[in-house]
């Protein structure tokens, strides 16, 4: 049963996000300014935003494999059949190769910065890939970028599996396959004219390319997929919004602005959901020594470890500030941290949260706490809670994103018309 207070508390937000979603005006403010995000999306054959992804980032050489596969830019190209393909790079050429078990070719050298691939079940190593790919040189490091460019759905397909389990309920999965397309939608207007608009990795949001997902489970992230297709959410402004999600919040929520120093100080939503989860309460020990050395590490400079003092706590009980000695250099400079940047320090998975509190034991020292990510947004596994008793995914994004609402961009007058320009 869902619980009176919750209800209450959500309700005029839900009643007006769901209004919102059913009635999105045609608007001249709406119109397509930047043409270059919408293309042809040859699997459904309809407009759709493209969303390039980095899937390797900076590699000294990148190995595919696939058939019928054609490589080039612009007016060169080569195909061949059945073979490995070897790409490298050289200063600021790429190389590349292709070769099978009884042949092997010489490098070619194209005189690009891009290489793009084409073929059927293109490969880099074990992990699949679409059925085009761009490489990049690295414009900052020494290697080589490989970008794969989906639509949209096909991006969401790839994504909803690897951030949230598929067995969990559909409407957990639809609340976050809508956090995880505004999410994907903001990167996008805010990537400039880097040439991909998010990683694959946790760094955004984890990305999997799936030709095949398994029956059961395919059917109904597509579901959750399409049930939502064109809905996120956005600011006051109606701006699309940056929707961070986490795996677990430990009771309570967290402001962006006390994770990363910048952003909105969001309210802090309490959730007694999901303190139940199997990650709820956790702990790590350290020793001094170890601390010390991944401090110097992370900061790159010599210090002098001394008693860890809690120096300030965020709104929602987290640990904000922290001092821990002084640098060995300039006794009278303390090392100050904020509990994120110890966490990257120490390893996020080491010390899931900022929601811990900390003991020294002789020469260890003992953190503890619940929760597991930074906190901000959509708590998964009070998602999941929430989905269990019955409640919608409006509602639940609802509960989390506070300063948020739901905004669809397919008119009612056009079902398939998207009309993501809103946002550009
Ligand atoms: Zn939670």
């Amino acid at each position: 049963m869902l619980r009176k207070g919750f209800l209450i508390l959500s309700l005029p937000f839900v009643c007006g996000a769901i209004s919102k979603t059913n009635s999105v005006k045609q608007n001249a403010k709406y119109s397509i300014k930047n043409t270059n995000i919408l293309q042809k999306d040859s699997k459904n054959h309809k407009n759709t935003l493209m969303v390039k992804v980095r899937i390797h980032k900076n590699k000294r050489e990148i190995l595919l494999s696939g058939y019928n596969v054609s490589v080039g830019h612009n007016k060169q190209s080569f195909n061949f059949d059945k073979k490995k393909l070897l790409v490298r790079r050289s200063n600021n050429k790429i190389l590349f190769k292709y070769e099978d078990n009884k042949n092997s070719e010489v490098f070619k050298i194209l005189n690009s910065s891009k290489l793009q691939i084409s073929g059927e079940f293109l490969r880099s190593k074990l992990r699949s890939l679409p059925k085009k790919v761009e490489i990049y040189i690295n414009p900052k490091g020494r290697g080589l970028d490989l970008i794969v460019e989906v639509g949209i759905d096909e991006y969401l397909l790839g994504v909803l599996p690897s951030e949230m389990p598929a067995s969990w309920p559909l409407e957990a999965l639809k609340a976050q396959a809508v956090a995880s397309r505004s999410y994907v939608l903001h990167k996008m207007k805010s990537s400039g004219k880097k040439h991909f608009h998010l990683e694959s990795s946790t760094l955004d949001q984890v990305f999997r390319y799936r030709p095949q997902l398994g029956k059961v489970f395919e059917k109904k992230i597509k579901k959750a997929i399409q049930q939502t297709s064109g809905v996120l959410l956005v600011d006051s402004s109606e701006q699309v919004y940056k929707s961070y999600y986490h795996a677990d919040c430990g009771g309570r929520t967290e402001g962006e602005f006390f994770v990363w120093k910048s952003g909105i100080k969001n309210k802090v939503v309490r959730d007694s959901f999901c303190p139940l989860s199997p990650q709820a309460n956790w702990k790590h020990k350290i020793s001094r020594r170890s601390l010390k050395y991944k401090m110097e590490k992370y900061l790159g400079e010599k210090i002098i470890l001394q008693k860890i003092l809690s120096q300030r706590k965020t709104p929602s009980g987290r640990q904000w500030m922290l001092r821990i000695g002084h640098y060995k250099n300039n006794p009278l400079k303390p090392v100050e941290l904020s509990a994120n940047q110890l966490r990257e320090a120490v390893g996020y998975n080491k010390i899931k949260s900022a929601f811990f509190e900390f003991k020294r034991n002789r020469n260890q020292i003992l953190f503890y706490g619940k929760g597991h990510g930074h906190g901000v947004g959509l708590c998964q596994w009070g998602t999941r809670a929430l989905a269990k008793r019955g409640v919608g995914f409006e509602d639940i994004l609802a509960h989390y994103y506070k300063e948020a609402s739901l905004y669809s961009v397919i008119s009612n007058k056009n079902k398939d018309a998207e009309k993501w320009a809103l946002l550009w």
